[in-house]
């Protein structure tokens, strides 16, 4: 059997026609929906993933600026910046594009972002009300990666699904969205005793770690639903996922290319998070 392979891309298409709409509601109110992002340094990759957003946001209809500060930014600057953000009523999302130089504190600079504004959904209060079970801005790519098994009309109730990575950008979020979903989940990570013994259980699998084709055929179960989330550069300038797809497209029932599978799904998904936030506080202008 050869597996549906999952167009990421096609279904973020779908979430960006549905933000602008809202977008498009949102202005005839004399709401502009409005992100603000913050890049600190000159990270090639991370220049990239912002230049994106940018133009996502703008085709939808929602406002950008980007911060764009020097690499050995004073902490302080950034404190001061996110406050400004914090007050300015304009402003509905904020985003802090990660990773931030060694210096600055990452955590503790998440946590200044008002709750509300956090569009990237990784603030404490957030992720707690998510934990909770409770209505909140969901992180991005967990969220993207429910959407692509809804689109596709995968029951989640009841699969034993696995997971393998625990980061708080998608790991842990992802279990948490799936047990809400009634799927019976394993984590898995680096420490994990035999990695294959649980991933060949897995109904769905979500695999998160960032190696490069990690995850062969002989660790999924015929008929499992793949879900590659890892973007690997290998050394010849090429992407690859985390798991390998040629061979196992043959065994899985879906599977998600890299690129064109979680990726697009994740900036989508951002520009959800802000049109869901204006209307919750925006202000008429
Ligand atoms: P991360 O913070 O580095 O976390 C990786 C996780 O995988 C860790 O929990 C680690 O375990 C686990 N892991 C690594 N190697 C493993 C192995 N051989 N066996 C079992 N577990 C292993 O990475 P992340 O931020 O979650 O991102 C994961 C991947 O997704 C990366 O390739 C990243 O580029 C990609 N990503 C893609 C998108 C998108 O939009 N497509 C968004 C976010 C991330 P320990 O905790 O024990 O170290």
């Amino acid at each position: 059997m050869s597996a549906k392979i999952i167009d990421g891309k096609a279904i973020a298409k779908k979430v960006r026609a549905e933000v602008r709409e809202e977008a498009e509601k949102l202005k005839a109110q004399g709401i502009k929906p409005y992100l603000a992002v913050i890049l600190v340094g000159d990270d090639p990759a991370s220049q990239v993933y912002v230049r994106n957003k940018e133009k996502a946001a703008e085709k939808v209809g929602i406002l950008t600026t980007t911060y764009r500060l020097p690499a050995d930014v004073p902490e302080g600057e950034v404190r001061d910046l996110i406050h400004k953000l914090n007050e300015d009523p304009k402003v509905h999302g904020i985003l802090i594009q990660l990773p931030l130089p060694r210096h600055l504190p990452e955590r503790e600079l998440l946590e200044l972002v008002d709750p509300r504004k956090d569009a990237d959904g990784f603030h404490p209060y957030n992720l707690g009300r998510l934990l909770m079970g409770a209505p909140t801005q969901l992180p991005c790519t967990p969220n993207g990666i429910i959407r692509l098994l809804d689109e596709e009309g995968i029951e989640i109730k009841g699969k034993d699904a696995v997971v393998v990575g625990r980061s708080v950008i998608v790991g842990k979020p992802v279990g948490l969205l799936l047990l809400s979903r009634h799927a019976t989940v394993t984590t898995c990570h680096t420490r994990t005793r035999d990695l294959a013994e649980h991933t060949r259980r897995a109904d769905i699998l979500i695999v998160a770690a960032g190696r490069p084709r990690v995850v062969g055929a002989d660790m999924v179960k015929e008929g499992a639903v793949v879900i590659d989330v890892g973007v690997n550069r290998l050394e010849d300038g090429s992407l690859c996922g985390d798991v390998d797809f040629e061979a196992v497209k043959e065994k899985a029932s879906y599977i998600t290319p890299v690129p064109g599978g979680v990726g697009p799904m994740t900036v989508a998904m951002l520009l959800k998070n802000t049109v869901e936030i204006a209307k919750k506080i925006g202000k008429r202008s």
